[in-house]
Parts: C-alpha cells; structure tokens; sequence
C-alpha cells in the first residue's frame, strides 16, 4: 500500500493508540505536520495517551471536533515494515492492534523530553604521568574516534575504575560535556577475526553467511550436537549481516543468565552487544528501543519481545535454541517467537537462523519439506565427543524406600569424584517433593485458588503452588483432619536430592541449581560461575542445567527419573522428552575429559528412550513426524484452543456449550471442535477453566473461522476468552 509520507498541519490523520478500543482514531496533524508513522501523543478523553500515526483520517466525525494530534515525539517514525507485521501477526494470533502496538513500545518514558546526561570524550592534552589504566583509557577513546560514552561505559570498556577517568578529566586528557541521554552505543568492529574453524564449521558459516549477502529473506536451521561450535558459526552470520551494515538480532531463551554469551559476543566485536529482557533498567530500555530505531545500536541479544523492537534495517535474526519452550508466549499475547521471528524477516528482508542440537519437530518438518535450508554440524570441537549414553533399569535396582539414587548411579557418581571430575544430576522438579500427604486421613494438600497440590520448598520452609505462586508456611498439622505431625513428603524435588546426596556422598560439594532457590539472576549466574570454575563435586538441577551452560569438568550426567516426561498425554511428550534428555546429556564431557550420560527408567525398552540412547536422531524424528501426519496432529495439521474461564464454573461451561452448539463457521473450513471440557488443571486463581480444542487440515482459513466462531459469544462480566493459535500446552 502507498501512503502519504508526509500530512500537513491539520490534515486529518487516522491514529492506532495503545489504548484497548479497538478502533482508530481520527486527530488533526499538529503545527508542523508529521510523518506517517511518527510516534505520537494524542488526548483521549482527560488523558494523553502514546500513539501512532498509521494513514490518512477517515473523516467520518465533524471535522471542528476532531481534536489535534498533542505533539510528535522525538522518536523514528515506524517503519512501514514494522506496521505490516504488526498487522499480520495480530491477524495470525487474533490479537487486537492496540495490544500489538502495546509491545512494540514496551519502553518507558517514549513521551519525555531528551534529558541529558555527562558524556566522555577524547581531550587535547597529555596526563602528567601515563599509568597502564590510564593508557587503556585513552587507547578506547581513540579506538572509537570521535565516539563519547558515559563514565560507567568507560570504565567497563577500559577495565579500570571511574576514579582513573576522573584523573584524566583534571589533566584535561579526557573531556567530560553533556549529551542527550539516549547515546548511541558503540560500533561493533566487523573486522576482527572469530576463532579459526575448523572444515565443517567453515563450511557452515559460508552457507549462513552466502544467505545473509544475498540480503534476501531465508531461513536455515542450523543442527549442531552440542558444543559442535553453532555459536561461533551464527557469530560469522552476525558479522556478515553488521558489515553489509544492516543489524542483528539473537534471541537466547533464558537472556538473564546468558552472560557467557555477553562475554563471547564482546571478544568477537570488540564491544558489548545491547540487551533487551526483563532485567534491563528503564533508561536503558528507553536508550534501546530510540537508539534501535534510529539504527545506532547494531545488535540486540534478547528475549522473545526484543521481535518488536524498532529495528531500522533487521538484517538477521538468530533463534538459539529454537526449541526451546520459552518462545511461546502464553499468557496475554499468546504467540509462538521463533514463528513470529520468521514472519518478521520475510517482511524485512532478513535472514533467519534457527540454531539447536534438538530442533523442533516444526522445524525439522519445514526443512524437510525444503522450506528451510538445513546445516548440520554432526562432531563436537575439538577432542571433545558426544558421551555415551546408557540406560540403568530401576526394575533391577535394590532401591530402599525414600530413595532415588540406585547404586549403578551412585557408584559412577563415586568413580568421577575420585578422578576429580563433575557430576550433575538431573531432576526436572523444583522443591523438596511434590506431593505432601497426611498419613492419618489420606489428605494431599491442595492449591486453595487451583486445582494443584501444594509443593514443599523446605529451604523456604513453605507449601508453594507452582501454579499460581500462592504460598504459606509448611503446617505442622493436617489442614484437613487436624491432626498433628502426620504429613509426610512423597515423591522427590531437587531440594530432596541434596539431603540424599548429603547422606550417601558426605564429603562432596554439591550446589543445586533450580530457578526458585536464587533471590536475583546475578546470584544464579555466580553460582553457575562457581561450577563452572570446577569448585563443584555434584551439582543437582532442574532443566535450568540443560540450557548452554558449559561446565569443562563435568563428565556425568546422572538422570534421576527419565520417565518423568513420558507419562500424561501430552501432544509433544516424546519430543519434549527426547530433546530435554540429550540437552542435558550434552552437558556431559565438553572438554578433553569424555563424557557418560545414565538415565534411570522403568521402561528401558520404551521407544522414545531408546530413541534418546541410540542418539538415532533421524529415525526418531521420522517416527514421530509419520504418527502426527497419521492423526493430523501439527505440524501437519492445525490446532487452536480456546480457554473459557470464569470464578462461576457454570458461566464458563454454558459459553463452552452455546459456543459447540454454534459451530457453523468451524465447519464450514471442514474443522473439528472438542469440548467443552474442564482444563486438565482446572482451577487457577479461583477461577474456573474450561477449554475447547480446533482442529483443522493444514492451509485452512483457520483464523478467520476462529475469529468468527468466538464472536457469537455473548459477553458476560464474569468471562474471560483467550485463544490460543497453535497451542504450545495444554493445561
Ligand atoms: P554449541 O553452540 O554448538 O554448543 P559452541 O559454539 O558453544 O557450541 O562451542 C563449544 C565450545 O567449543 C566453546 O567453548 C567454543 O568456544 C569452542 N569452540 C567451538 N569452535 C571452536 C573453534 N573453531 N575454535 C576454538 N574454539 C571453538
Ligand atoms: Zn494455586
């Protein structure tokens, strides 16, 4: 579509805000007019509110009432090709625009004036006396040309404390201005080399970095085993994309813990990247999303909403990890980022690369059908190898009550701390244990708000419901039935493991890693740095362990319970369950030291274990891919759900039901409808969950028809309606 650039003082223009009506709204352009697609402030009733201005007004309102736009905002005007996706993934995820436009300015302060702040740059004269600090000072200086920084950038950059910076400023070596806040960050030096690869890994870079010179949207998923050497080759993409002078985007699931990846990226260019996740200040985010926009920041390494920055010309976007479960939103927005960041490219003429040892089936799939490109880098770095993997039958196993650790397991645990080596084990539930029962009347404490039991967290010393978060101090006596000094704790927790692997290994170090026993995502990275640095005999975690850690001493991986996946009747049981036991197989043996994986079962001969012992990657994916084709099920089918959920269990299920009964514009694309029936968890915050499933073949109109279906429902106070387009889970 072409529109006007440019609306003068007083033309009618037509303005998204991000205010839940869902329509646009008709202002005049204020004195000076204003681009299309300019930020800006618009009254709204008694208030200001952030908007944008997105074509020409529709004139359907008395033109002397049509009230001016308030002022312009000192911001780049959105780009047309950020506009179209806002469009198109608001129609693919049924969501409204305003909320579109909500993250896509998710950065506060837009609306303020430039404040300004103290900048430093290069002086005229010499210090009296040169030290080191001071050297190191001066030569980031005249690295970077005319470029200023702020006091703590300086610092950081220079290794030395701000006091060295100071000095200098007296002897006028440095000289200290004010500049607007929202600096530009420093360039990323494409010209300095990555680490030499080795043949596989070279060739790989060349098809990433051939795709990224074409300029042209494409995707290829990058499969690597783990520590095959998939971050140094996408690092090649990067540099490619940022010295055709367009910018880049990598997306890591667990940003806030990524600080080996800072580093790395930092050794690369020479300069730190921009971060975008939820540990990020306020002035900073501001300083990200301008500067973004003004395409004076190169590359962002962020968490999924870092899609809707306002990049100026996105060259590249990197998906690490690109299975990983986190990509998918699922509450408010509920959209899948590894999808939405494809969409992004095709509408921006980028490159996307989906990295990961264990791609989804969803992309797999797609480079099956030769709809991505496929790299496969099959060896690890160096003298590193993949561990062996072996299953140790529990049926076989003297095991006393109370205990998990067999005595195969324990003993390969007692071999690595007499070598001096690591060993992790791995247990993908938080707390003490997940289940709390009273021995007198049978009674499992339960969520008062969700249809979940409570967990104990005994560091805590407090029930939590994993659920809603809800909790209270551990009871002493039976809720229920009053009974004093019955409760008993069933099941294992990682804080379980410790006490047990206290009992049976008395002189080694343990640290357990779970995302719950941490006050700050710094005190977690110190401790993974701690492990990291070999301090650790055995370290025990949940699936926090599995995510691109790389501890060098660790050449055990001991998995406590790996059926815990397989049970429940979960859509992607066995692929979530095979991608988490070779993600955290691959812990094992990254270093010179080889490296062996155990995993307890009941079920050795199950075929997804197999599947996870043979390493037989292919064959499995082949498997599964047949079974989805057989029942329709994605990626060769399409799924939507809708959750109805309401405090009043009966309102919920009468809009469930008038909805079934109202099924036309489902069937009419030849789709199924299931439900209503109660969401397996049932009961979240006191209110009540009733979900229904929409299947349909692949290629159908499948949103519209939802979109459609889900407007006939009669409003009602009580109701909440969310949908769900792909749905990732189903509780
Ligand atoms: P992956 O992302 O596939 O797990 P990484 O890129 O993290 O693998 O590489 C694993 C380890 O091997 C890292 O410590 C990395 O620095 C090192 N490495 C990989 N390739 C090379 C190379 N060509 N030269 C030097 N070190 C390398
Ligand atoms: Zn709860």
């Amino acid at each position: 579509m072409d529109l006007p650039s440019h609306y003068a003082a007083g033309e009618l223009v037509s303005v998204l805000t991000t205010q839940p009506i869902d329509r646009f709204l008709d202002y005049k352009a204020p004195e000076g007019g204003c681009m299309q697609g300019a930020f800006v402030q618009v009254p709204l009733g008694p208030r200001q509110v952030l908007g944008v201005i997105w074509g020409p007004g529709k004139g359907d309102f008395d033109y002397s009432k049509v009230r001016p736009v308030t002022k312009v905002l000192d911001a780049a005007p959105m780009r047309e090709d950020m506009r179209e996706f806002l469009l198109r993934a608001g129609d693919y995820t049924l969501t409204p625009m305003s909320a579109m436009l909500r993250l896509a300015t998710r950065a506060p302060g837009l609306s303020d004036p430039p404040s300004m702040q103290k900048v430093y740059r290069l002086g005229d004269s010499e210090p009296d006396r040169m030290t080191d600090a001071r050297r190191r000072v001066l030569e980031v200086l005249e690295e970077y040309g005319g470029l200023s920084f702020t006091l703590k950038e300086l610092a950081d950059m220079a290794g030395v404390s701000s006091g060295v910076v100071k000095g200098l400023v007296q002897h006028g070596a440095v000289r200290e201005e004010q500049a607007p806040r929202d600096l530009p960050y420093p360039r990323m030096d494409t010209d300095r080399r990555g680490k030499p690869l080795t043949d596989s890994q070279a060739a790989a870079a060349a098809r990433l970095t051939d795709g990224v010179k074409e300029g042209r949207y494409g995707t290829t998923l990058l499969r690597g085993v783990t520590g095959s050497g998939k971050t140094e080759v996408y690092l090649e993409a990067v540099a490619a994309c940022l010295a055709a002078g367009r910018q880049a985007l990598v997306m890591l699931p667990e940003i806030a813990l990524s600080e080996q990846f800072l580093v790395r990226v930092e050794e690369r260019f020479g300069a730190k990247p921009v971060e975008w996740h939820s540990g990020v200040t306020m002035t900073e985010r501001r300083r990200a999303w301008k500067m973004i926009g003004h395409g004076e920041a190169q590359l962002v390494v962020g968490a999924r909403s870092a899609l809707f920055l306002p990049y100026r010309d996105l060259g590249l976007i990197v998906v690490d990890e690109e299975h990983d479960t986190s990509y998918k939103q699922e509450d408010g927005v509920h959209y899948n980022a590894r999808d939405m960041a494809v969409l992004r490219a095709s509408l921006a003429g980028a490159r996307v690369v989906l990295a990961s040892a264990t791609p989804s089936l969803e992309s797999w799939a797609n480079a099956d059908a030769g709809k991505y490109d496929r790299v496969d880098l099959d060896s690890r770095f160096g003298v590193a190898v993949l561990p062996t993997m072996q299953s140790i039958d529990m049926r076989a196993e003297r095991m006393e009550p109370g205990r998990w650790i067999s005595p195969s397991l324990a003993s390969a645990v007692q071999a690595r701390i007499a070598k001096g080596e690591q060993s992790l084990l791995f247990l993908n539930r938080r707390g003490y244990a997940p289940v709390t029962l009273c021995r007198a009347c049978g009674e499992q404490i339960a969520c008062d708000h969700c249809d979940a039991r409570m967990v104990e967290h005994r560091f805590l010393k407090r029930l939590v419901c994993h659920q809603c978060g809800e909790s209270r101090p551990m009871p002493t006596e039976c809720p229920s039935c009053h009974v004093e000094g019955k409760l008993a704790a069933i099941g294992p927790g990682v804080e379980r493991m410790a006490e047990e692997v206290a009992a049976v290994f008395p002189n080694a170090k343990t640290a357990v890693l779970s995302s719950d026993l941490f006050s700050s995502a710094r005190a977690l990275k110190e401790a993974i740095a701690e492990i990291a640095e070999g301090d650790v005999d055995i370290v025990i975690g949940t699936q926090l362990v599995a995510k691109g850690h790389n501890f060098p001493r660790l050449t055990l991986v001991g998995v406590i319970d790996a059926d815990l996946g397989l049970q429940g009747s979960d859509l992607r049981a066995a692929e979530r369950t095979f991608q988490l036991m070779r993600q955290v197989a691959g812990r094992a043996g990254r270093a010179e030291a080889p490296g062996e994986a155990l995993l307890q079962t009941h079920q050795p001969e199950h075929p997804v274990i197999r599947a996870i012992l043979t390493g037989d990657e292919e064959a499995f994916w082949q498997a599964e891919a047949e079974g989805r084709r057989a029942a329709g099920m994605p990626p060769y089918g399409r799924l939507a759900a809708l959750i109805l959920s309401a405090t009043d269990a009966q309102v919920a299920f009468a809009a469930g039901q008038d909805l079934a009964r109202r099924a036309g514009p489902l069937t009419a694309i030849g789709a199924q409808v299931f439900g209503p029936a109660p969401a397996p968890i049932a009961r979240v915050r006191g209110r009540h969950r009733v979900r229904m499933l929409v299947k349909a073949d692949k290629g159908t109109a499948l949103q519209g028809a939802v979109a459609q279906w889900v407007g006939q429902l009669r409003p009602h106070k009580d109701l909440r309606v969310a949908v769900d387009i792909d749905p990732q889970s189903f509780y």
